[in-house]
């Protein structure tokens, strides 16, 4: 018998409930106790822990955010705050740690397992940015999000012969940019790992208005270098006119709040099992993500010490379709 605690961590992403069931579920079929985490790290510090079982997991798989409660947690950065979180889940007994999070929650994870706690980690973040996964938890509902968003505003825009750029999230990371961008047939997408010259949009734009067309989309990701804000700005130093009226749509925390998709539903009930099974065979200081279409698990190890790449073919094709 294994008692085994599960926890949410950082900004929330959709599908988290379904991954936080798979785990209870699974676990409570092989006999173990299953354990919740509220809060993320903060209330693993301050023990904020209580049992769990099948039933209350119940009627969540369908719903966005986290039964769980998510944080961010400045204290579990330093080795003292790591310490204060072993000492509550040894208090009760508990075996092992399920971190469902993205990239800096499963760096916790990585110091936690190192520092002598078994954890095992669940790839969950609607950035995509994770090394050792193919896809993460949340990602496929929030493009769906950003993408019918998209669609609306080129109604609109073709209405008013307008340009609109569409922020999307990704601080460091553009593949909901360019992967929104390639379905929602962008005229330019700006990422933050690729270099671009706003003059080079201001062109695009200015071509696309001369050839007649009636709307011209334009997606940035947040951590571009010329995000919304900035573009805007250069444009109306720049130019005084691009033939279409430019306005600007940062879509920020909608595109976390959706109830989520099949994809994501299947996704997270797949970790989650990936995650409990990982932990039947004792191995830990893992991320189980997606790998060929099969759920894999890499080494925590790897995971922090790579950056994901975005994918140049996909950034070759945008060019090419916009
Ligand atoms: P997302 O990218 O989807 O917002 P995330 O998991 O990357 O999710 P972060 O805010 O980066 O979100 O991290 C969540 C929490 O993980 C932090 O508040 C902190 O408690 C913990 N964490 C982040 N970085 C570290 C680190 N270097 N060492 C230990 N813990 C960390």
């Amino acid at each position: 018998m294994k008692r085994v605690a599960v926890l949410t961590s950082g900004g929330d992403a959709p599908g988290m409930n379904a991954a936080i069931r798979a785990v209870v579920r699974c676990g409570v079929a092989k006999g173990w106790e299953m354990y919740g985490i509220r809060n993320g790290y903060a209330g693993l510090i301050s023990g904020n822990i209580r049992q769990m079982g099948t039933r209350d997991v119940g009627g969540i798989i369908q719903k966005g955010g986290t039964i769980l409660g998510s944080a961010r947690c400045e204290e579990f950065k330093t080795v003292e705050g790591r310490l204060k979180g072993i000492r509550s889940l040894r208090q009760l007994g508990i075996d092992a740690l399920v971190v469902i999070g993205g990239n800096g929650s499963q760096t916790g994870s990585y110091h936690l397992n190192k520092e002598g706690f078994p954890v095992v980690g669940v790839a969950s973040t609607i950035d995509n940015d994770l090394y050792g996964t193919e896809m993460t938890i949340g990602v496929d509902t929030a493009l769906n999000i950003a993408l019918e968003a998209i669609d609306r505003l080129k109604t609109t825009a073709t209405s008013h012969q307008r340009a609109f750029l569409i922020e999307v999230m990704g601080r460091k990371c553009g593949y909901l940019a360019l992967m929104a961008g390639i379905a929602g047939g962008a005229e330019y997408i700006l990422l933050p790992e690729v270099e671009t010259d706003p003059e080079e949009v201001a062109e695009n734009l200015r071509l696309a208005y001369e050839h007649g067309k009636e709307h011209a989309i334009i997606v940035v990701a947040e951590g571009a270098k010329y995000n919304a804000e900035a573009l805007t700005n250069y444009f109306d130093q720049h130019h005084d006119r691009l033939g279409f009226n430019i306005r600007a749509t940062i879509l920020g925390h909608v595109q976390r709040g959706g109830d989520p998709g099949a994809f994501d539903r299947l996704l997270a009930s797949r970790f989650g099992c990936g995650a409990i099974e990982a932990i039947d065979r004792e191995e830990y200081g893992v991320l189980v993500g997606l790998k060929e279409n099969m759920v894999q698990t890499t080494p925590l190890e790897e995971v922090v010490s790579n950056n994901k790449q975005i994918s140049m073919d996909m950034v070759r094709l945008a060019r090419i379709l916009d």
